[in-house]
């Protein structure tokens, strides 16, 4: 296939990293298939937290079950959240339902073509809005993601507290400056491959297609770049949650609130009160022994928290405890297909070897 001319000498930047990614470049990517905006989309979401390793089997199960926005829009959250247990950030999940909604109603089932009108749907700001427009479209907008960040900080020593708006406004300004006015679907993903296979956190700085450009490089400091964030004391919380079994062997899960942490999701049910009385009240059921568990240890991006597991058997007929829509006893088949955080998923796994 003939390429298109490669980006004008004006962006020496580009044209090296093109030159790079034609023959290195992550070409194979489920996500490269085509330029459908929402397949980008959802791939942009996935990856904002989690590596491409683990994004690649969530992305081919959420693509079977909603290949395109109406599919998503038309799926219960439930269903959505089922098929992000074990991501982590629930809230990246919410939001794509949620949008995929606005897109369906608002724009026909089309997902908008310009920067201001996808950054008014939910979870997309202007990097992830551009990366979609750049890789569907070929539209010149420049992106600064993570990796981006880090590559443009090395190249041109940016310091400054990197969540500072100044430092921002500079790394933003390097971005749109170096995009070229031509192949930007390929620049885009060039520069997030270098990030990620190349300039990361320690540089392979002898293997890099930029390395004579790089200010970093030359002074010999470029693993300075980006300034690491100031380190806070992250705060440790510990709260009790129930494993309840019946004599069927089903257990009970509760819905969280749509807000907050797991927001949405199936969990085993959280109490601040006694175990016993929880049971009593909610329950109307005479609890068995309750055995306390040993502890699991979460981190969340603002705290630690620590889960202190209380089992117990329910005595009555499981019958005696209604289901309502918050509150629901799972057999083993609805416990696989629920979507669980990761932490209760090996809780309940290790009870079953
Ligand atoms: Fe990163 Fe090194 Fe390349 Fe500079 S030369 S962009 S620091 S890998």
């Amino acid at each position: 296939m003939t390429r298109p001319a490669a980006a004008p000498d004006d962006f020496p930047f580009a044209r090296r990293l093109l030159d790079w990614y034609d023959v290195h470049g992550r070409r194979d990517l489920p996500w490269k298939q085509g330029r459908d905006p929402y397949r980008i989309w959802v791939s942009e979401i996935m990856l904002q937290q989690t590596q491409v390793a683990t994004v690649r089997g969530y992305y081919a199960r959420f693509m079977a079950s909603f290949p395109d926005v109406e599919a998503l829009a038309a799926a219960d959250a439930d269903e959505v959240l089922a098929h992000w247990a074990g991501l982590g950030y629930y809230a990246r999940a919410r939001n794509l339902h949620r949008a995929a909604r606005i897109v369906v109603d608002a724009h026909g089932g089309v997902m908008p073509d310009s920067l201001d009108a996808l950054t008014a749907l939910p979870g997309i700001g202007r990097s992830t809005a551009a990366a979609i427009l750049a890789l569907s479209s070929g539209a010149r907008h420049a992106i600064l993601d993570g990796n981006v960040r880090r590559v443009l900080s090395r190249l041109h020593r940016v310091d400054g507290d990197p969540g500072a708006a100044a430092t921002l406004k500079r790394l933003w300004a390097l971005a749109e400056a170096h995009t070229p006015r031509e192949r930007v679907d390929d620049y885009t993903q060039a520069i997030m491959d270098l990030g990620a296979l190349v300039c990361t956190r320690r540089p392979d700085c002898p293997r890099c297609p930029v390395s004579e450009l790089c200010e970093g490089y030359r002074r010999d400091d470029a693993a300075r770049f980006p300034r690491p964030r100031a380190r806070r004391e992250r705060p440790r919380r510990s709260a009790d949650f129930l494993l309840l079994r019946d004599p069927q062997g089903r257990v009970l899960l509760e819905r969280r609130p749509p807000s907050g942490i797991w927001g949405g999701l199936w969990c085993l049910p959280e109490v601040d009160v006694d175990p016993g009385e929880w049971i009593r009240h909610r329950l109307g059921a005479t609890p068995g022994e309750i055995r306390e568990r040993p502890s699991i240890d979460h981190g969340f991006t603002h705290f630690d928290l620590e889960i202190r597991p209380r089992a117990a058997m329910v005595s009555v007929s499981a019958d005696a405890v209604a289901d309502g829509a918050d509150l629901r006893w799972h057999g083993p088949r609805e416990l696989g297909d629920a979507g669980l955080p990761a932490p209760f998923r090996r809780l309940l796994d290790a009870l079953n070897h």
